[in-house]
């Protein structure tokens, strides 16, 4: 069952604004028909996305501040805060506890619990969050602030243990594998763990690589490649699995509020 105005595959994290031309990628995400969730690292950024992708059937934009950015930019939660009716969509938001933001992770977790907050307040948003080094903390936030019935949780590029996959699960949460993902051990086993029916894909290009040039969404192919080898599944299995979750968490929850909101510009192929 596909027509035109179906979607054939998912990226729900990717940087679109990061590209040389912006406004070329969305329109190469739109002729692949890629439901694509192109993420902001800050919320200055929000204005020209939401812009340029107002007419977008398959491209949707989220509202973010990058916890990797939070050291210069904290001031901005003030800005994310008054774009945050303009959108159903967070990202990229989360906390990052590598060596080199180590340094602001008490400013981080300030603002990734204002950031839950507000989105518990205003219901039915559906967040991209990133966790590295710090998915238990992720989730005691998640836990503490974000109650399942008022919004949804996607773990982008999700890194953390075994166990905590099944903490993350039991909590609600979606995880976007991307392809790098698929390409160690460690991942693998990781990717067993997680649910088929919790599966969304996503390239988070320009950050990861394909035949040596940044990924865009439709080389969302080998994230699905790559969990249907591990699965004993065909990449037409996965995809048809990966396009049911969407519409699952597109559907749920989603706040009376929202409701009384256009979303997307043209007629949207899925809620
Ligand atoms: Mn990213």
């Amino acid at each position: 069952m596909s027509n035109a105005h179906s979607p054939r595959g998912v990226d729900f994290h990717c940087h679109l604004d990061l590209f040389p031309d912006h406004a070329a990628a969305i329109e190469r995400a739109e002729a692949a028909r890629i439901y694509t969730l192109t993420v902001t690292t800050t919320p200055k950024a929000w204005a020209r996305n939401h812009a340029l992708t107002r007419g977008c059937r398959f491209v949707r934009v989220a509202l973010g501040l990058h916890p990797q950015l939070v050291a210069e930019r904290e001031a901005e939660l003030a800005l994310w805060e008054r774009y945050l009716g303009e959108t159903r969509y967070v990202g990229e938001v989360g906390l990052d506890a590598g060596p080199r933001f180590y340094r602001s992770f008490d400013a981080q977790q300030r603002v990734f619990r204002a950031v839950l907050e507000r989105c518990a307040e205003a219901g039915g948003k559906i967040l991209t969050v990133h966790s590295v080094r710090s998915v238990k903390i992720v989730l005691d936030m998640l836990e503490a602030h974000l109650p399942a019935d008022r919004g949804r949780i996607v773990l982008h590029w999700f890194t953390g243990s075994r166990s905590e996959a099944r903490r993350a699960t039991e909590l609600g949460c979606y995880f976007s594998v991307n392809a790098e993902m698929t390409r160690s051990e460690r991942g693998l086993a990781l990717l067993a763990e997680l649910p088929l029916d919790r599966l969304l894909t996503e390239t988070d290009g320009p950050f990861t690589q394909v035949a040596g040039r940044p990924a865009e969404p439709h080389d969302v192919a080998a994230a699905i490649a790559g969990i249907a080898s591990t699965r004993g599944l065909t990449a037409e299995d996965v995809t048809s699995a990966v396009l049911r979750n969407l519409r699952a968490l597109l559907q749920a929850n989603r706040g009376y509020r929202h409701m009384l909101l256009r979303e997307g510009g043209a007629q949207s192929p899925v809620p």
